[in-house]
């Protein structure tokens, strides 16, 4: 262990990954900087267990602003400038690891150019947490020698598109898409356009870790059903690739079960 109880400095932000949800797999620094911080702002993807266990007089939901719409960046990167300026220790509580897809990168950018001291406390990422818990491995020394982790959230169809998924579909690696849901449809039509296997093995993992976790199982052509069927939704990782078909040797066995009856609802359909 690394010594005396960490404290969290005031005039500090700290920008901290949660994990994927299951309160367990909150880092051991994590935790005692959510014991310790003044004020904690965060969002809806840490999951409903771990928000839930932080005291609402020291929390804000900067997630959604009244009407449904988006926080804007901006104010969340000022609101943090603001909080630490008051003197106060702040955690920035992120789903997964904040400098995977989660801006992480913008607001230690921000801090840095208001000379705001913060601290930067990596995380376990869905990307690999929720593959994970549904018994894929992202690499496996017989079917995945690299993975990428992208996003779904861009039209593939769009001219400069900033995934090039062609070249991943040459990889012959694992994909794991993340903010892929709604665009499932398109970016497994791109997949397929460029020469990936129609066969190719794809999963979903809908709310890792979370009670009541998901899974949907597929492959490249019959996905898209598979998450209509069960009605998959955000957040879910798409993993794609061969890793995603050896589930099905370990999943009897598995004791993970975040959502085990959901999960067999999931793949009723098969
Ligand atoms: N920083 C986060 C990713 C943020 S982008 C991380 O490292 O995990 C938001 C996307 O993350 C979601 O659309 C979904 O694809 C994924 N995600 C986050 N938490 C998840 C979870 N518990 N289960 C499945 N997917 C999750």
């Amino acid at each position: 262990m690394s010594g005396p109880d960490i404290e969290a400095d005031p005039g500090t932000v700290y920008l901290v990954g949660s994990g994927p949800g299951d309160p367990d797999l909150l880092t051991v620094k994590a935790n005692r900087l959510l014991e310790a911080a003044d004020v904690v702002l965060h969002d809806k993807l840490p999951g409903p267990e771990i928000i839930e266990a932080l005291p609402e007089d020291r929390r804000e939901d900067v997630g959604k602003r009244a009407g449904g719409e988006r926080t804007p960046q901006s104010e969340i990167n000022e609101r943090l400038v603001e909080l630490a300026r008051e003197g106060k220790s702040v955690v920035r509580l992120k789903g997964g690891d904040s400098f995977v897809f989660g801006r992480g990168g913008e607001e230690a950018e921000y801090l840095a150019a208001h000379e705001v001291p913060f601290e930067v406390v990596p995380a376990v990422t869905s990307a690999i947490a929720a593959p994970a818990v549904a018994g894929i491995p992202v690499t496996h020394r017989d079917h995945a020698s690299s993975v990428s982790f992208v996003t779904g959230h861009e039209d593939p169809t769009k001219e400069e598109s900033a995934v090039d998924w062609d070249a991943l579909a040459a990889t012959g690696g694992t994909i794991v898409v993340l903010m892929g849901v709604g665009r499932l449809p398109d970016y497994t039509a791109a997949l397929l356009e460029a020469g990936m296997a129609p066969e190719t093995p794809v999963a979903l993992v809908e709310r890792g870790t979370w009670p009541g976790q998901r899974v949907a199982t597929g492959t490249l052509e019959t996905i898209v059903d598979a998450r209509d069927e069960a009605g998959i939704e955000p957040p879910a990782v798409t993993v794609i690739g061969d890793v995603a078909g050896t589930r099905e040797l370990v999943v009897d066995f598995l004791q993970n079960d975040y959502g085990a009856a959901a999960d067999e609802t999931a793949e009723s359909g098969d």
